[in-house]
């Protein structure tokens, strides 16, 4: 809350503010200007309202601090984890998810053989790229809609939700087909008339942190999703570009922590893109789970060194449920449970 005192406020009617708002415990910070003095009051919200102190002598208003991002907020009215359910599998609030699969689906084999070894080891859900974003054009682009075939099958054959990629809105119709969550990949965070069209979808989405977005951008981006109606949100910090050039990028596990004071939308890590080496995966897994992150996506391969995309950075499916039961009892330690069927 801002309390703007009136231009002609006494020290003594300033300093009964700032005793009144430190006696409930909350921050009081004094700003004076050359007419008008202005107190920040930092602390529970209602705590403070409930103090009255729009006619108490001195002052002139008190103004609420909205935050721009009103849907998506944990202020004022929205307190609570949200928590998305995806065919009985619940991420956010006390679960913990792992989404697991390849980077991209290559083959029948590859990608029926992973979704059985994610299902075996007690994984949330499958995820697999029938639409990749590639920094070259003269890179694999993914299988498209025969890569979303095969994620059909694997979901029939293994009942596991899928979380694929939409990059372009006019495929939208042929991945909600498939698609029981839809990513939205880093490169587009900020393709605002994509998230709003999953807004106008509904389909829950996985919005991945952009390569050098701040969280307030990230955040903002969700609210386009929000707005059109669409409560089903997760975001995913994946890593972003600093300095740094001994991985592929950072993971900002700060972020967890804090995205959980700004937004109640759940929290999934990416480690597999910002260790871009598959040494790093697990440490940044157990470090995310610690850190309170609702969940895991990971990439997984039969045989990384054959993978079209992103192999020096796959789980081996061999090593998977070992990884899974480590990362599972940090998750307990941080108080969660892992949600699957
Ligand atoms: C991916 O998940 O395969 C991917 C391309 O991720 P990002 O958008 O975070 O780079
Ligand atoms: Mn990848």
């Amino acid at each position: 809350m801002m309390i703007v005192m009136k231009p002609g406020a006494t020290p003594e009617e300033v300093a009964a503010v700032v005793g009144k708002v430190e006696r409930i415990g909350a921050q009081a910070h004094v700003s004076r200007g050359e007419e008008l003095t202005v107190i920040g009051a930092i602390g529970d919200r209602e705590h403070i309202a409930r103090l009255g102190l729009e006619g108490t002598a001195g002052v002139e208003k008190v103004v609420p601090i909205l935050k721009p991002y009103k849907l998506a907020s944990r202020e004022p009215a929205h307190r609570e984890d949200t928590i998305v359910e995806i065919d009985g599998r619940r991420v956010g609030g006390r679960n913990f998810s792992i989404i697991a699969g390849p980077c991209t689906v290559e083959s029948r084999d590859q990608t029926i053989g992973t979704a059985h070894v994610v299902k075996e080891a007690g994984g949330s859900m499958f995820r697999g790229g029938a639409y990749k974003p590639r920094t070259s054009p003269y890179a694999f682009q993914g299988l498209g809609q025969e890569g979303l075939r095969l994620l059909a099958e694997a979901k029939s054959e293994t009942g596991l939700p899928i979380v694929t990629e939409l990059m372009d809105a006019r495929d939208l119709e042929s991945v909600l087909e498939v698609a029981d969550v839809i990513q939205v990949g880093a490169r587009n965070m900020q393709n605002y008339p994509l998230l709003a069209e999953l807004g106008r979808a509904g389909r829950p989405v996985l919005l991945k942190r952009g390569l050098s977005s701040t969280l307030e951008e990230l955040v903002m981006a969700s609210e386009y999703i929000l707005k059109e109606g669409n409560e089903a949100v997760m975001l995913c910090e994946r890593g972003i570009r600093t300095f740094e050039t001994a991985y592929r990028f950072t993971l900002d596990l700060t972020a967890v922590p804090v995205l959980k004071e700004m937004t109640h939308l759940p929290i999934v890590v990416d480690p597999s893109h910002a260790a871009g080496r598959r040494a790093l995966v697990e440490p940044l897994s157990l470090a995310a789970a610690a850190a309170g992150a609702d969940g895991i996506i990971v990439e997984i391969h039969p045989d990384p060194e054959e993978a079209i995309c992103d192999g020096p950075q796959a789980l081996r499916t061999d090593d998977f449920a070992a990884y899974v039961e480590r990362l599972e009892a940090v998750a307990s330690i941080a108080g969660k449970e892992l949600s699957a069927v």
